[in-house]
């Protein structure tokens, strides 16, 4: 088929949210890259570079499988890269070329394209370990040599996400939502650490959750550890659940 009407589609797309954000998911897998090359004649990612105005407004899922220009192409254009390192690694998809991306002076943030985790410092940590991993070297992410990893990696997920979201969040300053995370300063892999230190520890160390109180848009939703909900949030997964398992698998 012709790319013609792809490309209206999208004009369409992009007039229904003319402010952003707008969330695409692209380059997930490898059969995803070829099989819109032989529909479109080109890859998705590059396509979308020359065929929609792709700009601060834009997050690509994913994105795993970019090739060199289109890692240029991509952080020039000022769109977020939306990474799912948990979700790639759980479905066997593959690894962003991230270092690549940072050198190229990308956006990103991280998320969840499924629900096999929902923690953030588990992304940071194994976007990060991926990496080394693949390269066979250490600090991915850190500025410069004896920099923090973690500082880096919470900064800049921080600044990507705010922006992937389109919202006054991602610092703690004047006009932003008051969106706070008190850590537990008496939890054993914290204790005694400060500044990015603390930071590193946070998203290096354990599986152990160290929040102590969160406060969501200037209202304490965490506090102690505890969700004001917390029982009646569980009796209805529990609910849920049941009725899920109980019923019978289709086709
Ligand atoms: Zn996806």
């Amino acid at each position: 088929m012709p790319a013609e009407p792809l490309a209206a589609a999208f004009v369409g797309f992009t007039e229904l949210a003319p402010d952003g954000p707008i969330h695409i998911h692209a380059d997930e897998q490898v059969k995803d890259v070829d099989e819109h090359v032989t529909y479109a004649g080109d890859r998705p990612v590059a396509w979308l570079l020359d065929n929609s105005d792709v700009d601060g407004r834009w997050c690509l899922v994913h994105a795993t499988h970019l090739n060199a220009g289109e890692v240029s192409g991509l952080a020039q254009s000022g769109a977020v890269v939306g990474l799912c390192p948990t979700t790639e690694g759980n479905l066997g998809d593959g690894l962003f070329p991230f270092l690549e991306y940072l050198n190229a002076g990308g956006i990103w943030g991280v998320g969840s394209d499924s629900h096999v985790s929902v923690s953030p410092l588990e992304e940071l940590r194994w976007l990060e370990y991926g990496q080394r991993l693949i390269s066979r070297t250490r600090n991915i992410a850190a500025f410069d040599t004896g920099g923090s990893t973690g500082a880096r990696l919470f900064a800049d997920a921080l600044a990507g996400g705010a922006e992937a979201l389109g919202r006054p969040i991602g610092a703690i300053a004047t006009g932003k939502r008051a969106n706070l995370v008190v850590l537990d300063p008496e939890h054993p892999q914290l204790f005694g650490r400060s500044g990015d230190t603390l930071v590193d520890a946070l998203i290096f160390t354990g599986n152990v959750n160290p929040v102590k109180h969160v406060l969501c848009g200037g209202r304490w939703v965490i506090r102690s550890g505890r969700h004001g909900a917390e029982d009646q949030i569980a009796t209805a997964n529990r609910t849920a659940m049941t009725r899920l398992i109980a019923r019978p698998l289709k086709g």
